[in-house]
């Protein structure tokens, strides 16, 4: 019949890493969606259910328009059952039930709330939730053990869920410029995560700290973070000693996505930039911003950035196209290709996409 002999609408790539994601696209009625059921499934802990939606919904950013009738998804690939299900209900009645009840839903709510609070993964949030907490205001004054992450991250709760702007990541940026250079000069900082994709705003700002002559990063990051303590500009950090080398004859450790560079987790307070003085004495003269801070030795600079950039998606899918097409092991600090069994050297990202027989994907084009 007529659906058989019609070419698909669009062609798209199995792995992401495979293809264009531009950040605006056509589609975001459905991808919201989506993303919504994948992060609820994630609240259940149910890893593979919610890497099912995320991959549906990140097919849908690649689209060059916005999709109108099922039909035209014929072929793509990552679209399962219940994702078209979802899609298709979209399509027809503008919205979907599932979709539409699961944001009401109490538990999702508290689950999306509790979260929110910096330091506090899926698995206190929902024992808590089986305790009975709702919202981050219930833990104020209740018996729950806190730890320091998560004091902080209650302590300025509202400051950490408001979007930071590329103008304070640039702000940001020259800060943390000015500590670098101060302790180590020649040091070269770069801004990684969603900002470096072209995003507008971010939950955080990610940096990336190396320097050209290789050694002289190794310990690094505690001066870097002593002398932002020192001028107060930080308002909680938590570094963690590079594990790389000491690892090689230690005891195996779990297989994760962790890499294992000096890295420090914080919180800055960002002065307000651009307030004018009366309005200045109104409102509170600070934000608490996320920060993340990673040093890399030299030779691995361009690993950890590709390995930085993202988006989440699009890095799984760079790890598991390298395992499953080119039978070669990839993380942020290395290619390991297992045939040859050796290590394959690179300075760019472009020779990294190279080595692994991908067309290069420019940072912008990443946001899967
Ligand atoms: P957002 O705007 O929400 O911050 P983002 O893409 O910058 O979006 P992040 O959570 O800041 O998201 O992560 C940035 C990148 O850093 C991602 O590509 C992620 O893979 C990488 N990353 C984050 N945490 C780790 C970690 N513990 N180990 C290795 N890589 C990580
Ligand atoms: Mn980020
Ligand atoms: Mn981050």
């Amino acid at each position: 019949d007529k659906l058989r002999l019609d070419p698909p609408e669009f062609t798209v790539k199995n792995y992401a890493c495979q293809r264009r994601t531009p950040l605006k696209h056509n589609n975001t009625h459905l991808t919201h969606a989506l993303e919504l059921l994948a992060e609820s499934a994630a609240f259940g802990e149910n890893e593979g259910r919610s890497v099912a939606f995320t991959r549906a919904a990140s097919v849908l950013k690649t689209l060059p328009r916005s999709v109108q009738r099922i039909e035209e998804l014929r072929g793509l690939p990552c679209l399962g059952e219940h994702s078209l299900r979802v899609i298709k209900e979209i399509l027809e009645y503008g919205a979907s039930q599932e979709v539409e009840s699961t944001r009401q839903s109490e538990q999702y709510q508290a689950m999306k709330a509790l979260t929110g609070i910096f330091g506090v993964g899926v698995k206190t949030a929902d024992r808590w939730y089986r305790e009975g907490v709702r919202r981050p205001s219930d833990l104020m004054d209740s018996e729950q053990k806190l730890n320091q992450a998560q004091q902080a991250g209650l302590q300025h709760y509202k400051d950490l869920n408001t979007c930071v702007s590329k103008a304070e990541a640039d702000a940001i940026g020259v800060i943390v410029d000015q500590a670098v250079q101060a302790v180590l000069p020649g040091a070269q900082i770069t801004l990684t995560g969603g900002f470096r994709r072209g995003k507008e705003s971010g939950h955080d700002v990610d940096f990336l700290i190396t320097h050209p002559e290789e050694g002289k990063e190794e310990g690094l990051m505690p001066k870097v973070v002593n002398w932002l303590d020192t001028q107060g500009l930080l308002l909680y950090q938590k570094t963690t000693r590079n594990s790389y080398l000491e690892s090689k004859d230690g005891p195996a450790r779990p297989p994760s996505n962790m890499d294992r560079f000096e890295r420090c987790f914080s919180i800055f307070k960002l002065e307000s930039q651009s307030c004018s003085p009366p309005e200045r004495e109104k409102s509170h003269q600070w934000k608490a911003v996320r920060v993340d801070l990673v040093v890399s030795p030299f030779s691995q600079f361009a690993f950890a950035v590709l390995g930085w950039t993202g988006s989440k998606l699009f890095e799984r899918d760079l790890r598991r196209y390298a395992g499953q097409v080119k039978n070669m092991s990839l993380n942020s600090h290395s290619l390991f290709d297992s045939h040859q069994r050796c290590f394959l050297r690179a300075t760019s990202e472009e020779e990294i996409f190279s080595l692994l027989g991908l067309e290069y994907i420019p940072a912008c084009d990443r946001n899967a």
